[in-house]
C-alpha cells in the first residue's frame, strides 16, 4: 500500500503537490476545467491542514521558445483561484531566485503555482528525461511530496519520479480514487468490451496487444482505426495514420482477428474543416484524398451489436473528430447507447478528450466513472506499472 496525503503531518510544512492541470485550451480559453476541479480535494485538504501548498504541473508539450506563450500555466492559476476562492500566487519560472523567494514568503494555507514544468524541456528535455539535478532541485523547495497527477503517472519525469526520489512522498486523493475505481477492470464482469479511438496513435497502439488479452472484444474506430485498416492494404486517403506502427497493427490483427472489430464505413471529406462537403462511404471505397473524420452508420450499428450484451465497457478516444459537429455522430450515438437502458454495463471512460466529449454531449454523469488519465489509464488497465506511483513511499 502506498502512503497517502493522510499519512503526513502537514502543519506548517512546505508541501509540493504534482497536479495534472493539463487542460484543453482553445483560443486562449480553458475549454474544460475538469482536471483542475478533480485536483481540488487534495489542495483543499492541504490548505485545511495548514500547509504551504506549492503546486507543479505540465501543460501540453513545449518544443520551442515560442510555445511558452500558449503553454503558460497563468490561465490555470486564475481558474484555480476562482475555484478555491482564494488567491493563488503564480510564479512564471520553473527555478531561480524569484521562485525561491516567493516560497520563502509563504505563510501556512498559502497556495503557489510554479510555471509549466515542461518549460524545462527547452533545456535538454530536463523534465521529460527526469534530469537528476532538476528533481533534486525541485525537491529541495519542499518538505513532503504528494503525487496527484494520475494522467502523467505512466511517465518517469523530474516533477514526479525525480522529486519523489528525494523527499518523503505519498499519493493524493485523486490518484487514490483512480486506483480504486479502475480496479473494477482487474476482474471485469464479462463480456468486457473496450472501445478505442482518438488520434494519439503511437502513444496508445502498443497497449492494444496487452488489452486484447484481457478484453473479450476491442472495437477500434476514430483516428486509431486507419493504421489497422491500412495495414490490411485498405486505401485510407489522407486519414490520420501512424506509419511506424503498420507492422505491429498487422501482426495484432493476424493474432486476434476474432477479438478486434474495425470500422466498416466512414464519413469522409476532402478538407479538414467543418464546412467542407462530406459523404459516407464503405471502408473499401475511400479515395486517395479522402479524410475519414467519423465512423459511418453501419459501424455505429456494428459497434452497438457488440456492446449490447457487454457487462463492462472501457472507452478511450473519440470515434471521430467530434469537436466538429459534422463528425460527432459516432461518438454521440455510442455514448447515448451505452448509457441507455439497452445496455446494462459498468461504463468507464478514460482520457481528457473522451471525457470532455461526454460532458459536452451530456453523458458524463451517466457513466460509472470518468478517469482523468488517457495513456496512464490505458497502461494501468492493461497491467503495466506506473513509475509515478511505484516510486511513492510504501506505508
Ligand atoms: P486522444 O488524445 O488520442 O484520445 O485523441 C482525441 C482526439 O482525437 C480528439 O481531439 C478527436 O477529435 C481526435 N480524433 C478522433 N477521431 C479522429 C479522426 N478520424 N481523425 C482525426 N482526429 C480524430
Amino acid at each position: 500500500m502506498k502512503k497517502t496525503i493522510r499519512d503526513f503531518d502537514l502543519n506548517n510544512k512546505k508541501v509540493l503537490i504534482r497536479c495534472d492541470f493539463n487542460v484543453p485550451i482553445k483560443e486562449g480559453k480553458i475549454v474544460d476545467d475538469n482536471r483542475i476541479v478533480e485536483s481540488l480535494e487534495t489542495i483543499n485538504y492541504a490548505i485545511n491542514k495548514n500547509a504551504k501548498v506549492i503546486l507543479f504541473s505540465h501543460l501540453g508539450k513545449v518544443k520551442e521558445e515560442k510555445d511558452k506563450k500558449s503553454k503558460s500555466l497563468k490561465i490555470v492559476a486564475e481558474r484555480l483561484s476562482e475555484l478555491l476562492n482564494k488567491s493563488v500566487v503564480f510564479v512564471p519560472f520553473t527555478r531561480g531566485p524569484e521562485l525561491e523567494s516567493a516560497i520563502d514568503k509563504m505563510a501556512p494555507k498559502d497556495v503557489l503555482l510554479v510555471e509549466n514544468t515542461r518549460f524545462e524541456d527547452l533545456n535538454g528535455k530536463k523534465e521529460s528525461k527526469n534530469d537528476f539535478e532538476l528533481g533534486q532541485y525541485w525537491a529541495s523547495l519542499g518538505d513532503i511530496f504528494i503525487n496527484d497527477a494520475f494522467g502523467t503517472a505512466h511517465r518517469s519525469h523530474a516533477s514526479n519520479v525525480g522529486i519523489a526520489s528525494n523527499i518523503p512522498s505519498g499519493i493524493g486523493f485523486l490518484i487514490e480514487k483512480e486506483l480504486k475505481e479502475l480496479s473494477i477492470l482487474d476482474q471485469p464482469n464479462r463480456p468486457y468490451v473496450v472501445i478505442l479511438g482518438g488520434a494519439k496513435i503511437n502513444d496508445k497502439i502498443e497497449v492494444v496487444s496487452s488489452l486484447v488479452k484481457k478484453a473479450d472484444k476491442i472495437l477500434i474506430g476514430g483516428g486509431m482505426a486507419y493504421t489497422f485498416l491500412k495495414s490490411k492494404g485498405i486505401e485510407i486517403g489522407s486519414s490520420i495514420v501512424d506509419l511506424d506502427s503498420l507492422e505491429f497493427a498487422k501482426q495484432t490483427l493476424d493474432d486476434y482477428s476474432d477479438k478486434i472489430v474495425l470500422s466498416i464505413d466512414a464519413k469522409v471529406t476532402k478538407e479538414f474543416s467543418n464546412n467542407s462537403n462530406y459523404k459516407v462511404v464503405g471502408i473499401n471505397e475511400m479515395e486517395n484524398d479522402d479524410n475519414g473524420l467519423d465512423i459511418g452508420p453501419k459501424t455505429i450499428e456494428l459497434f452497438k451489436s457488440e456492446l449490447k450484451t457487454a457487462k463492462t465497457i472501457f472507452w478511450n478516444g473519440t470515434l471521430g473528430y467530434s469537436e466538429f459537429s459534422n463528425y460527432a455522430d459516432g461518438t454521440k450515438e455510442i455514448l447515448q447507447f451505452i448509457t441507455s437502458n439497452d445496455v446494462n454495463a459498468t461504463v468507464i471512460l478514460g482520457g481528457g478528450d473522451t471525457v470532455a466529449a461526454s460532458k459536452v454531449f451530456g453523458y458524463k454523469d451517466k457513466v460509472t466513472y470518468a478517469s482523468t488519465g488517457g495513456g496512464a489509464t490505458l497502461e494501468y488497465i492493461s497491467g503495466k506499472n506506473l513509475p509515478g506511483i511505484d516510486i511513492i513511499n510504501n506505508k
